[in-house]
């Protein structure tokens, strides 16, 4: 799904991640951890295409990035969810609309019992004509993780999908995450929430891979 020969990723200059050789297999479930400032949000960017890396190869569903025109990352965006970290709405739209927008988008008719059950998924039936501010930040975070399901993505990307939830949210969002991959999607989560981490262990093999001196290390089995 996503292959990575040595990738660089440079700011002006400066390189911030170095040599990072990785593959991740269809239905894996991978966290992404390391310290604040490390690359995460980087590392994530470089794999739905919103960065280039500077150095090395990346590869996309088998397709080297590089060779990758404006048509072709739209349709990869499609197969690449993406939970930002801060859910980035629309915050004068109803919810329902916010999560519908990617269809909108991809210039596909919104099928209003597929949203509805999308939205009862993710427990927010009751809230679809709400707007994005009136909602907690748990609801915000499930709403996130509804519009980047709703083009039934291959690939869910998350950045710290739980940074500001309690423990309960925190682990109701799991839940959601778990039952995404075992319905066959590759999960990748950036955190620092060791909890979540072990939590999740005991659900699915989920792997984790750290950043730390600008390389990308598998951490052990020790968390
Ligand atoms: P993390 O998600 O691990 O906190 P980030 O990937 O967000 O790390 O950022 C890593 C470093 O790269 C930070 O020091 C950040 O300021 C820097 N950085 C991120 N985006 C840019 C950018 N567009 N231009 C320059 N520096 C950036
Ligand atoms: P996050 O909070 O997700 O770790 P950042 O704070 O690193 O994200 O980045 C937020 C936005 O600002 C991103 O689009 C990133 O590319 C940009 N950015 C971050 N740091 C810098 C920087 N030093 N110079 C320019 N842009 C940056």
């Amino acid at each position: 799904m996503i292959e990575l020969r040595s990738v660089a990723m440079s700011y002006g200059g400066t390189e911030l991640l170095s040599d990072m050789t990785l593959k991740l297999m269809a239905g894996s479930f991978h966290f992404l951890t390391g310290p604040s400032g490390a690359g995460k949000t980087t590392f994530l960017k470089l794999c739905y295409a919103e960065l280039m890396p500077s150095g090395g190869q990346l590869n996309l569903f088998g397709q080297d990035v590089r060779d990758l025109g404006r048509d072709d990352i739209a349709m990869l965006r499609r197969r690449v969810g993406v939970v930002h970290q801060d859910c980035q709405f629309l915050d004068h739209l109803p919810l329902l609309e916010n999560v519908a927008l990617p269809l909108s988008v991809a210039g596909r008719a919104v099928d209003p019992q597929e949203l509805k059950d999308l939205l009862g998924w993710v427990g927010l039936a009751g809230q679809a004509r709400a707007l994005p501010p009136q909602l907690s930040g748990g609801e915000r975070q499930r709403a996130a993780l509804a519009r980047a399901v709703i083009l039934s993505p291959d690939i869910l990307l998350a950045d710290e999908p739980t940074g500001n939830l309690d423990w309960e949210m925190s682990l109701r969002l799991l839940t959601l995450l778990v039952e995404l991959n075992r319905m066959g999607k590759t999960v990748v989560i950036a955190t620092h929430d060791l909890n979540l981490i072990r939590a999740a262990k005991a659900q699915v093999p989920a792997r984790v891979l750290r950043i730390q001196n600008r390389r990308l290390h598998l951490a052990g089995a020790d968390l």
